[in-house]
């Protein structure tokens, strides 16, 4: 099995410098074996093969052209054992130099390809290893579903929550205040260049802070519970702005966009699908197992008898004529659990009738 580690690099400026100068390598080869590309398209009519360029690429005498330059690269790969050397501490680089590695968690297996990437001022390396499979978790006999929200990240079957992270709305204003700065500064200013680190600089934050606590939320889950059911949501369909609707005088009436424009963010916020896809990767590792199900009705079925018990996203609370009184989030964790049995249910009575 693959596992990639990621470490700060912290390289002294002449090295520093080095690194910038293949990237910018890395770039012009790029641009013109892209060139190339669409000239050979273009003149015989024929396309050159990856492979084929690939001999070529050290021998181009490269003309950039205009049109390519804004190709961002930021990164580049060593994709064998040539070219570099890490001892644990310093990695060193032929032609680049030696640079130290900020090994905040140990670093298992055997080292396949090394990545060094450039993220707006700092720089990182990812090393992908070969690792053994690991020890899966012991069986646990517990099982959950979980509905995704909006008014909390995740609502279990068994009644718990796990909240939105609140640092992240307040990072997004520092990100929505470094942005109105920016728009306000002189194109090409020194100032502006400044002002446009700053906001990369926010985006970067965000970003890690979610991915921080999608890792830290699903491992939880993992560690727990043996089956996690979720909702099979394409995200973009929710995301999807709601139409107005218009009476007959032509005028628009509120068709709760406003309620929705709210969903929109915090769904985004919540990265769901992300979210699931991290969960399936831990399962698999863990040896757990991640089921989706048909996400229609769950929030408006009764989890006590089945009826539909129809009501609008502002009505919180879950109320039968069968007595059935529960969280409206937790009913519907509560159905898709059940769907996610039953969905099993069928999977292994077909795998034992063959
Ligand atoms: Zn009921």
């Amino acid at each position: 099995m693959r596992k990639t580690y990621k470490y700060r690099l912290y390289p002294k400026k002449e090295t520093e410098q080095k690194l910038y100068f293949v990237l910018n390598r890395c770039r012009e080869l790029y641009n013109a074996a892209l060139s190339e590309r669409k000239d050979a398209y273009k003149y015989a009519g024929k396309s050159i093969s990856y492979y084929e360029q690939q001999n070529d690429l050290p021998e181009i005498k490269h003309e950039i052209r205009p049109e390519y330059q804004d190709i961002r690269y930021d990164s580049f790969t060593y994709p064998d054992g040539a070219g570099w050397k890490f001892d644990g501490q310093y990695l060193h680089l032929t032609k680049i130099g030696t640079i130290k590695v900020k090994l905040h968690r140990p670093l298992i297996g055997k080292i396949k390809t090394v990545t060094i990437k450039r993220e707006v001022d700092e720089w990182y390396v990812t090393f992908s290893c070969e690792v053994d499979a690991p020890e899966k978790l012991p069986v646990s006999y517990e099982d959950v579903g979980i509905d995704l929200g909006v008014t909390h990240l995740a609502t279990l079957s068994n009644g718990e929550m796990i909240e939105h992270p609140r640092y992240y709305r307040k990072a997004q204003k520092v990100l929505e205040k470094r942005q109105q700065v920016l728009s306000k500064k002189k194109r090409g200013s020194h100032r502006r260049e400044k002002a446009r680190k700053l906001v990369a600089k926010a985006h970067r934050k965000i970003a890690r802070q979610r991915k921080d606590f999608r890792h830290k939320a699903s491992k939880q889950l993992i560690d727990r519970y043996q089956v996690l059911v979720f909702e099979d949501i394409q995200t973009s369909n929710l995301t999807r702005k709601p139409k107005p609707r218009q009476d007959g005088n032509g005028q628009y009436l509120p068709n709760g966009a406003r309620a929705k424009a709210g969903l929109n963010k915090s769904i985004l916020d919540a990265g769901w699908g992300t979210f699931v896809s991290i969960c399936s990767i831990k399962a698999a590792w863990a040896g757990r197992t991640v089921i989706k199900v048909d996400p229609r009705f769950t929030s408006q079925v009764c989890s006590g008898c089945g009826q539909v018990r129809k009501k609008d996203l502002s009505e919180r609370w879950h109320r039968c004529e069968c007595g059935t009184e529960l969280d409206r989030d937790v009913n519907a964790a509560i159905n898709i659990l059940e769907r996610g049995r039953r969905q099993q249910g069928a999977i292994s009575v077909e795998a034992s009738c063959l």
